[in-house]
């Protein structure tokens, strides 16, 4: 997904200045963006209070939305630099094109992994014909230095490892959780695990104390170290846990992302990630005058079209590593 935001404003992002190194329970709200005409997304991240969680640098969350007689989602090509997304669909499918000449329908519980390195441009759309409710999630996650121009790529993982505990399955989209790896490549340790619970569910997920983490609920009734915690909305959780104490009173769905603490600083603006202004700003022109990102074929459309840089040039933080 793009960020369709046409007031795109810059993050600056990573480092250990945001990091809690203890035990938190933040309750993090979404913001509001319009998608379309007829739907809009929940972003979690970035957040006022809260721009990275590890690696994880965008969350939205999406629907369910009733999308019978409508278009569904269309986004129209657009470019990424220096991060993988991730689509993650719970109900509906998307129709994935990329400028490395990618075709792939994701599905629910399927890993969409696409991994932009120095360049791709994709679109995303609701197939024709489509099922009726459409909701998911997109994230990003950002590249660390040393894999951020490395060729883009397209991944698809129908057959994700699972881990089971009464009344729970969880899971692996990325990275590891209890020492259950997904197929999907990742460059930083981190997890991204979908969470499923059954109705009176009270269990248990072990977590690194050296990882930052946050859950966003993606349907029913939860708590979350003893915080409900409603669909759409984000628990920021900090370090230092070994484990994560859920608790289900319906059936439910929940998004546990973490990750060692991002330690590079970034800079995150529309659809790009890089280290300075000069590198986002040059990003936007190679966009504007066709060159670096190629060409996704077979949307029915144009493309999407860069919004303004901000008049004030981006700086990153002080603090590098
Ligand atoms: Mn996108």
């Amino acid at each position: 997904m793009s960020n369709l935001d046409r007031q795109a404003t810059p993050s600056l992002c990573g480092g250990r200045a945001f990091v809690v190194a203890e035990p938190v329970r933040e309750l993090l709200s979404p913001r509001r963006v319009p998608l379309g005409e007829s739907s809009e997304v929940r972003r979690l991240l970035p957040n006022l209070g809260r721009r990275m969680v590890g690696a994880w640098a965008f969350v939205d969350h999406y629907g369910p939305d009733d999308i019978a007689d409508e278009p569904g989602m269309q986004v129209p090509p657009h470019p990424h630099m220096g991060l993988q997304t991730v689509s993650w669909l719970h109900e509906g499918e998307v129709l994935h094109r990329d400028s490395t000449g990618s075709r792939q329908t994701v599905r629910p519980r399927e890993l969409g992994l696409m991994t932009s390195g120095r360049a791709i441009s994709h679109s995303e759309e609701s197939p024709r014909p489509h099922a009726r409710y459409l909701h998911g999630a997109q994230l990003w996650v950002a590249l660390p230095d040393a894999h951020r121009h490395i060729d883009p790529h397209f991944e698809h993982h129908a057959d994700l490892p699972t881990v089971t505990a009464p009344g729970l399955t969880a899971t692996v989209i990325l990275g590891d959780l209890d020492g259950a790896v997904s197929p999907g490549a990742a460059y930083t340790p981190l997890v991204g695990a979908d969470l499923t619970l059954t109705a009176g569910a009270e269990a248990s997920v072990p977590l690194d104390p050296d990882w930052e983490y946050a859950v966003l609920a993606m349907s029913g009734e939860t708590h979350v170290d003893g915080v409900p915690v409603l669909p759409g909305s984000m628990l920021y959780l900090g370090c230092g846990r070994t484990a994560l104490p859920l608790r289900a009173a319906s059936d439910a769905a929940l998004m546990l992302l973490g990750g060692e603490p991002f330690e590079e600083e970034i800079v995150m603006w529309w659809n790009f990630v890089g280290r300075s202004h000069e590198e986002i700003e040059a990003a936007r022109t190679d966009w504007t005058t066709g060159t670096r990102f190629g060409e996704v074929h077979g949307y029915d459309g144009g493309r999407l079209p860069a919004p303004e840089l901000p008049p004030v040039a981006l700086k990153p933080r002080g603090r590098v590593r």
